[in-house]
């Protein structure tokens, strides 16, 4: 595996993960185009958006207090941003400010600026639906203490989002960034309410738009809920347990620990990957565990991918950042060289259990490195596998492809392009 980061953009975007960048006073990230900063998503995601080579997309830490000791400094030359390290100045890269599409700066037909009912996350919509996850509102907070949603809503997110507002920046970002995917993502409700409020988005989304959807919620007591957004269309379901270790579970997810436990949440991974043989056969069907590295040791980590993936679910892995304003804030960054054997070994248990990564087109992702990627990570390769899922990935795309057209062609909304 290539060792120097200039050669090897998976390992750079890691590593920007784990140190974070400075901006140089020459960067004019918004006049050129770039995207404002925005703190919109479920705990980690608070950094500058830029494409690295290789057409990977992330999501660099800039604001945290760490980020400013780190080597690596972005500037603008000549019009083009270049990413230095330092001690020795030497330039690492070339870098694209991910676009700021056009539909960032209007409002909804109800005046809200569309920005704050969704934002592109690397190239999907992202849509934090509904009010603050219950946990940040209760006497005694019991929040995920690497959270900052309670910090975050209100701010740059609105609380209320109608089903056509919701549809409206779809549309828009449909048109006009060419996104496939959309995901919804929710806190916990008392009385579990987070599929009720999502299923008409899913319903509205698959029957006018044809986009693939995701939700991520806590597991619904109800497990048969989900063969029913299965049969729907829904294409995605992401379980958040954060962490795989058992005690320290309970001590970072205070709430999630209280109303659902651990083991709920690996339950629903196990019966929601099992789905993947029922429902529509021309809608992918992934689950994924979700976890954050840089939490717990790295051999619980590697535990945690090796578990998600024998049940045939996909797992999601973050890099743990210390946000400003939340419990552990004061933490430090992982070490990219703890992080890196787990990436391996995220791309080597998908390859080895033939799991559909990378198969969905068009779909970059900026806040966590996703399962392709990581093949920057490891030196072994898989042939035969990688040809399937390359044919795979083109039969999801024309297929997607055409579903698209038709659904533009009978209820594509007139365009509606003019200012905020
Ligand atoms: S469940 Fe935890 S991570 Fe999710 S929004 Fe609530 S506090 Fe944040």
């Amino acid at each position: 595996m290539e060792m120097d980061v200039r050669g090897n953009p998976g390992l750079l975007k890691l590593d920007l993960y784990c140190k974070g960048m400075r901006l140089d006073d020459s960067c004019l990230v918004e006049e050129d185009g770039g995207r404002k900063v925005l703190r919109t998503r479920a705990g980690l995601g608070s950094g500058l958006e830029l494409i690295l080579p290789g057409g990977l997309w992330t999501n660099v830490p800039v604001a945290e207090p760490f980020a400013k000791a780190s080597p690596y400094v972005l500037k603008r030359r000549a019009g083009s941003y270049v990413i230095y390290r330092e001690p020795d100045v030497e330039p690492v890269t070339a870098v694209t400010l991910s676009p700021r599409p056009d539909w960032y700066d209007r409002k909804t037909a109800t005046g809200k600026p569309m920005t704050r009912i969704g934002t592109l996350q690397g190239t999907y919509l992202g849509v934090y639906q509904a009010k603050v996850c219950e946990y940040w509102t209760e006497k005694i907070k019991v929040n995920c203490k690497f959270c900052s949603v309670g910090l975050n809503l209100g701010i740059d997110d609105a609380e209320q989002k109608s089903l056509d507002e919701v549809m409206e920046v779809v549309w828009a970002a449909r048109r006009e960034s060419g996104i496939t995917y959309v995901d919804f993502n929710t806190g916990h409700y008392e009385g579990e309410t987070y599929l009720d409020i999502l299923e008409p988005f899913v319903q509205r989304i698959k029957k006018e738009v044809g986009l693939l959807v995701g939700i991520q919620t806590p597991p619904h007591k109800d497990l048969r809920r989900y063969d029913a957004l299965r049969e729907m269309g829904l294409n995605r379901v992401s379980f958040c347990f954060e962490i795989f270790d058992p005690e320290l579970f309970k001590e970072t997810c205070p709430g999630k620990t209280r109303e659902y436990g651990l083991e709920r949440y690996l339950e629903a991974v196990r019966y929601c990957a099992a789905l993947g043989k029922k429902g529509p056969r021309t809608e992918p069907w992934v689950t994924n565990g979700e976890i954050i590295a840089g939490l717990e040791a790295p051999e619980s980590s590697i535990r945690a991918i090796d578990w998600i993936t024998s049940v045939g679910a996909i797992p999601t892995v973050c890099v743990f950042r210390p946000l400003v304003g939340t419990d552990y804030q004061h933490l430090p960054p992982p070490k990219t060289e703890d992080m890196a054997p787990i990436f391996a070994r995220l791309y080597e248990a998908c390859m080895e259990r033939g799991l559909p990564i990378g198969a969905a087109p068009d779909i970059h992702v900026s806040l966590v490195m996703l399962p392709e990627e990581c093949r920057w990570l490891t030196d072994r390769r898989y042939p035969l596998k990688e040809l399937k899922l390359a044919l795979l990935g083109k039969a999801v795309r024309f297929g997607l492809g055409r579903r698209l057209r038709a659904r533009e062609k009978k209820f594509g909304p007139p365009l509606r392009l003019e200012a905020a």
